[in-house]
């Protein structure tokens, strides 16, 4: 190959090779120990004096020139490489990312009514778990003995006052005791019974505590409140009910109930036939309650409630089965829609 084309054709053959396999070939084509610029300085030896002056100057330029277009090539290349396996490897990422699931609906559903309840200038307080009797009964005018014990199966750690808590009204009781009113809270939280699990019932279930303690507020502030969070989390057409109940750390109790997602009122075996499904409980904090946690009842009033979360998970997302949300089988999927109510 005449020396003053060589550069010529290597680039035309570099500008349509794309495969590394091809490139390789070039190179040791041109700068291999037997390439066609070896076999040209070969052949410079070999030349008189006079010609070996014209030639020498040219083929040293020609030798950095190919060997410069050779690296820009390797260079592209490269980089082309790279960025295909960057590319690969960006969407392998994200096939996982995906695989690797969502927030689970009592998360989401905690979300939701937190975000409400920030809205309205509540703070979110949290507890201890492994609890005393103190906060989780007696301060909450449940004292020893006291009859309402039975409605609360306890799993005791360390008999007879270290236990699972069995109602987030713990958080209460300590929040009460360690800051000053005015106070909005509320307290999201896991809490532990001793019973059997079936379709309605769970020995851990989660509970979302809330209450207030302002100079003056009544039963119909407690009912504003119920109202809004419902209609938040199923819509304006949700119907709820309110009945009296007996709770010791109220006074009056109330509970709300709302009609069954799953039957729309006509009884099946979530809402055992009535109809209505119970979401919690609340009332008036009892004076004697804000009295034991150091505050006056004469200057204070308040009203608590505690929402059971599993239920309105469930009927937020249509889940008929409450061991369904703490089973273990990540295939498991409930009948998603919002707002069936
Ligand atoms: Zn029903």
């Amino acid at each position: 190959m005449d020396i003053d084309t060589v550069l010529n054709s290597l680039i035309q053959r570099l500008n349509t090779t794309n495969s590394v396999d091809e490139f390789l070939k070039l190179r040791k084509e041109y700068i291999g120990p037997n390439g066609i610029v070896k076999q040209h300085e070969q052949q410079l030896a070999s030349l008189p004096v006079e010609q070996k002056r014209i030639i020498g100057p040219k083929l040293q330029q020609l030798k950095k020139d190919v060997e410069r277009v050779i690296e820009e090539k390797n260079g592209e290349l490269h980089s082309n490489t790279l960025l295909k396996r960057q590319e690969s490897e960006s969407e392998s990422i994200n096939f996982s990312q995906a695989k690797i699931g969502h927030y689970h609906p009592i998360t989401n559903t905690i979300s939701m009514m937190n975000q409400l309840f920030i809205e309205m200038g509540y703070s979110i307080m949290n507890g201890p778990e492994i609890e005393t009797d103190t906060y989780c009964f007696q301060r909450l005018n449940v004292p020893v003995d006291h009859p309402a014990r039975d409605m609360q199966d306890t799993i005791y750690v360390q008999a007879p006052n270290i236990l699972l808590r069995t109602q987030t009204s713990s958080i209460e009781s300590r929040v009460l005791e360690e800051f000053k009113p005015p106070m909005k809270v509320i307290c999201p939280g896991r809490v532990y019974r001793n019973e059997k699990a079936n379709r309605s019932n769970h020995f851990i279930f989660h509970q979302y505590q809330g209450f207030v303690v302002l100079p003056h507020v009544t039963l119909k502030d407690l009912f504003g409140t119920f109202n809004a969070l419902f209609k938040r989390m199923y819509g304006d057409d949700v119907e709820v009910r309110y009945r009296n109940k007996y709770y010791p750390e109220v006074e009056p109790g109330v509970g709300p109930d709302m009609k069954c997602f799953n039957c729309k009122g006509t009884g099946c075996a979530v809402c055992k036939n009535v109809g209505w499904i119970e979401m919690g409980g609340a009332g008036m904090i009892h004076p004697h309650v804000l009295s034991m946690a150091g505050i006056d009842p004469q200057k204070w009033m308040g009203f608590a409630f505690g929402l059971g979360i599993d239920r309105w998970v469930m009927a937020k997302y249509n889940i008929t089965d409450i061991r369904t949300l703490l089973g273990g089988n990540v295939g498991y999927k409930p009948n998603l829609y919002e707002n069936t109510i």
